[in-house]
Parts: C-alpha cells; structure tokens; sequence
C-alpha cells in the first residue's frame, strides 16, 4: 500500500469519528508503517489541541449520566462489548496485526482473547463489590456507623503503548467504565488500530455518547501532552517507559491529580540447580522471546546455578534458534518483528555495547535476512549473550526486545542480592523444584510480581503493577476499583 491509498484512521470524540476537514487550521496526521515490511499501510489524523479539548469536554458532558446509570446497566453494557468484540474478532486480529506486525496466533489466543476477559471480568468484579463499613463504640453505649460510598474518580486520560495495545487499553478501560468513569484515550502513535475500532464496539454496546473518546498523536507537544496538561481531567492512568512516567507525573503535579503507573522493567529469572530443566527452558524461552521481547514483564537477566549453567545456556540457545520469525499470517510464525525501525536500533545499540563490555553471544546479535516481502521490516534475531555482569549497562537498562543476558550465580542469597540489584521492580521468576526454596525467594524480590515455575500467568483480580521505576499504585481487581473510585466516608451517630 502507498500513502495515498492507505486507509484513513481518525479520531473518535462524543460518540462519532471526527472527519480531518472537521479540525480546520489543526488538521495534520501521520503515517502508520506496518512493523513487518516496513510499507505505510493507514494515515492517522492527529488530534490538536482543539479537538483534545472537545474530547474531555464530551467525557465531562456524559460523566454524569454514566456515573448515575445503575451498576447492572453499565456492567451489561461491558458484557455486550465483549461479545461484539467476539463476533469482530477477526477484524481486531487483523488490526491488531496491521499495528504491531505480530503472528496471528499470538493476536487469537492472547491480544484479543484478553480484551475479552478484561470486560467481562471487570464486570464481575465491579457487580460483586461491596463496601467498607465499620461500627464504632462510642462512649455511653452509643455507636456511630461509618460507610465509605466509592463515586467514580472522573474522567481519566488513558494513555498507553503499543506493545499489547488492546490487552493494556482494555485493562484501563474496561474497570474506568464499569466504575461509572468517563475515558478519554490516547493510543500510542504507533497502534492507532484497535482502539479506534473498540470505539465502535463499545458505541454498539450502547454506551453513551462522550464517555469513551479516542485522541490520536505523540506525546511531548501532540495529543499526549495536550491531554495530560487539560485542566478537565481528574486522573491519569498510563502504562509505558518510566522516562515518559516521571514527564506525565510533573505535567499533572500543579493540579495533584492522582495516576496510576505501569512502567518499564528489567526483569529477571532465578534458576536454581535442582529446577526441572525441560519445564524452565520451555518457561524461559517465553519469558525472554514472547511478543519480541516486548512487553514489559519479559525477562532480560537470567541468573543460573553454576551446576547447570552451561545445560541451561546451550538449552536456551537451541530454543532460541528454533523460533520462527516470518509472515504474521503464517500459522507457524512464532516470533514478529520489533515495532519500527527507531526502536531496532535503539536494541541494535545495545548490541554494539554488549559486544563492547566484551559479552560472548551465544546466538543472534543481528538482523536475520527473511526475503525480499520483509527485508523492509524491523526484524531482529533473538539473541543471548553470557560473560555480562551487573555493572554493565546491557545488563542495567531496559532494552525490551528478544534479548538477554546469562549470569552464573553460587548461592541462594547471591541469586536474590543480584536480582534485587535494580532501580526497576516489576516481575521476576523462580524456577526451582524445592517448595520451599520457591517461596522464600519468591517473596524476597523486590516487584510487584514474582512467579514460581511458571511466567505470566495471571488472575485478572489480582494486583498488578511494579515498585522502583516500574511504576506507581497497582491495577486488577479490588486494586482499580480503588483507583478509579473515590470514596466519602460517611458517619452516622446512632
Ligand atoms: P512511551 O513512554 O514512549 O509511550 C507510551 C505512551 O505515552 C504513548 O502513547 C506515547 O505517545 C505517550 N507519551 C509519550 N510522551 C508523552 C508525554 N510527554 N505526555 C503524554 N503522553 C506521552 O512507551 P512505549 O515506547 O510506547 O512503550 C514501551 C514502554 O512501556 C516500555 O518501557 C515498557 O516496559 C512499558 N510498558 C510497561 C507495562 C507495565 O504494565 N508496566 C506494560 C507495557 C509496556
């Protein structure tokens, strides 16, 4: 597809897409290119100021009337939103892949699928949630009864990434709705997509006009900046880099508005001598290749007993070389490529300093030749490198690609002690066959998520979120309903 053919993607604000001619002297837009050939494949029109304004000012206008709707209704209304999205979903798939060049069957069975749940379990679980209540004696027999009544936070500004782009929307959206709150969304730049199909989805399902709008755009001096400085929001729930975090956190500062952080990681793996090896090189090879090494919980140290070091670095290796980059559309397609070429050579550069702090690779380390359909595309080899330390910057950074670092460790509290040894704290995981042992070092790490034998899996209603650079409060479950609500206490003398 060229730039003139390619479809148009707008904006969609109280209700309705926004037509480019609509937004006079703010009618820019951008191009979209698609990951795995690096051809233009949509045009995006860029949200200004002005039509940044009339989307908080629509989400304002439909607050009210979301917020008063009984709780039945809204939660209905998100379980009608995921079944349209089950009867769209091959059209999602497809945009989801037109975004973010993934194999199709990474979009079915986790990108869409999760939309899903995400509506319908934070149907339930806004349908089954109660109060705080407390029955205080007071002096003289009397009692006061105190109750905490939970009112939506507002309208929220959504800002999130493309690396599962409808998995992490639909994680904000879904609970900002069913608590009654008005959204307003800002993709990121680079998967315009599915959001703005999700726009139809959620208008079909019959939510109201204003209470889910979509602004396209960058962040610093485009829609992310103008969405964040407007004075008509009441909170920011934002997943992405820590660097954008901090940037998003000081513009809303002035007006103590509350948010939500889910940032970047540098996340490790504990592999302990008497782990299962089949069991930890199956989990290993997903934790450090699954989406390209994008997302934000992927592990980019492994740290290894000495004893089985050299079976577990040649086993990973041999796995790594097994994966299987190509076409998204191929049904054997294990592995995409990276979102753009900005990002590859960003990874491309800690190659370079990898090699420079004198790492061995053990496979990959450049760009794998796939044929002329997608030489264009930002591919990447998976790769893995042993003969790093702690101290070297490979090791320190977040690259968030397919890529890792290999270090032998002798002892339990060693193995802790390096894996603690970051300013991120979002996920690690344990691999070993002691009960026990897994425990204990599961919960001395310092992150929001530690598993045991086994990497992201997750309950929806459990908390999520990361400490350190990785973010601030935590999201799922019980955790947003406290996020998107505020309560008032209210104090009954009887
Ligand atoms: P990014 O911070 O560059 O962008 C994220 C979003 O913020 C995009 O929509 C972008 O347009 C917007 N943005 C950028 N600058 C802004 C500004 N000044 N004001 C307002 N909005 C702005 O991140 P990315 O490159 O899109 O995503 C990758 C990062 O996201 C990685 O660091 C990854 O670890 C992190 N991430 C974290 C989680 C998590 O749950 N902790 C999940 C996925 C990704």
């Amino acid at each position: 597809m060229t730039a003139d053919t390619a479809r148009w993607i707008r904006n969609f604000v109280d209700g309705r897409y926004v037509d480019p001619e609509e937004t006079g002297g703010e009618n820019r837009s951008f191009e979209k290119t698609d990951p795995a050939t690096g051809l233009v494949n949509a045009r995006v029109h860029e949200a200004g100021e002005a039509l940044v304004d009339r989307a908080v000012t629509a989400a304002r206008g439909a607050l009210g009337p979301w917020a008063r709707t009984p709780v039945r209704e809204r939660t209905a209304v998100l379980r009608r939103a995921a079944d349209l999205i089950e009867e769209r979903f091959e059209e999602f798939v497809a945009a989801e892949i037109a975004d973010t060049g993934k194999p199709v069957t990474q979009a079915r069975e986790l990108d869409v699928a999760r939309a899903l749940a995400n509506f319908r379990t934070f149907a339930d679980v806004v349908a089954a949630a109660g109060q705080e209540s407390f029955l205080t004696d007071l002096a003289g027999g009397r009692q006061a009864l105190n109750y905490a009544v939970r009112k939506p936070l507002g309208v929220v500004a959504v800002i999130v990434p493309w690396n599962l782009p409808l998995l992490l929307l639909t994680w904000k959206v879904a609970p900002a709705l069913a608590c009654g709150n008005a959204v307003v969304v800002k993709p990121s730049e680079e998967t315009p997509g599915t959001a703005t199909l999700l726009a139809e989805v959620l208008r079909d399902a019959g939510l109201p006009a204003g209470a889910y709008n979509v602004v396209h755009g960058f962040g610093g001096g485009s829609a992310g900046a103008h969405l964040t400085a407007h004075p008509g929001i009441d909170g920011v729930t934002f997943t992405g880099s820590s660097a954008t975090g901090s940037h998003v956190m000081r513009t809303v500062a002035p007006r103590v508005r509350p948010v939500s952080f889910e940032l970047g990681g540098k996340n490790a793996a504990l592999v302990f001598g008497d782990a299962d090896l089949d069991e930890t090189l199956d989990g290993l090879t997903r934790s450090v290749f699954a989406n390209t090494g994008q997302v934000c919980l992927c592990t980019e140290r492994v740290y290894v007993h000495r004893s089985v070091f050299a079976d577990v670095a040649d086993g990973l290796a041999e796995r790594a070389r097994s994966l299987r980059l190509g076409r998204p559309l191929d049904g054997a397609t294990t592995t995409g490529p990276l979102i753009s070429q900005a990002h590859r050579d960003k990874v491309r550069g800690y190659f370079a300093l990898a090699e420079e702090a004198g790492a061995k690779v053990l496979t990959g380390g450049g760009v794998p030749a796939l044929g002329a359909e997608l030489d264009g595309g930002s591919w990447i080899e998976p790769t893995l490198w042993t003969g790093l330390t702690n101290a070297d910057r490979p090791v320190r950074e977040e690259i968030f690609g397919p890529v890792a670092a290999l270090i032998p460790f002798d002892t339990e509290d060693e193995a802790i002690a390096l894996a603690n040894d970051t300013d991120y704290g979002l996920a690690a995981s344990v691999w070993t066959t002691d009960l026990r042992r897994g425990h204990r070092v599961a919960q001395a790490m310092d992150v929001g998520m530690a598993w045991v034998n086994t990497w992201f899996l997750r309950d929806l209603r459990s908390p999520f979120g990361g400490m350190g650079l990785s973010g601030i409060g935590r999201e799922g479950g019980a955790s947003s309903l406290h996020f998107y609500t505020e309560p008032t206490n209210v104090c009954v003398s009887l």
